[in-house]
């Protein structure tokens, strides 16, 4: 995927879950059905706000090949606002000030480059909410 623009970046990666029409229980990334109502699901795009708090989180001292250069970083469990959970890793703090219940918000980043032929993924991670 060639990304041209940060305009693009945007509507790419805006965070489109589903509520379910019949319980309420909104869900990210979208699914086909929701697991408490079954037949009865009637789902509906909602735009999530990216806002949540930390639910737990680990540091990640060895990291994946592609990643070890940014490594030591923290994957928490952010449940959002709208009552998604959702994994992405924290930014723009140090591992040791991130605790359980810490306000994040959503944030668009260079996720990884490939060496060879310059490709970027982009994707969302999360930073704390300055006060
Ligand atoms: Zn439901």
């Amino acid at each position: 995927m060639v990304v041209r623009s940060w305009r693009h970046i945007k509507e790419r990666y805006n965070l489109i879950g589903v509520i379910c029409k019949n319980c309420g229980t909104v869900y990210f990334p979208p699914r086909e059905i929701c697991p408490k109502c079954r037949r009865k699901t009637k789902f509906e795009e909602i735009k999530l706000s990216g806002r949540g708090k930390v639910y737990t989180y680990s540091v990640v001292h060895v990291a994946p090949k592609d990643f070890e250069k940014q490594a030591p970083y923290v994957i928490a469990i952010i449940e959002l606002e709208e009552g998604a959970k959702i994994t992405g890793q924290i930014v723009d703090c140090k591992p040791e000030d991130v605790y359980i219940g810490m306000p994040v918000e959503a944030v668009f980043r260079r996720i990884k480059e490939d060496g060879d032929d310059g490709v970027i993924t982009y994707g969302y991670k999360f930073r704390p909410i300055e006060n």
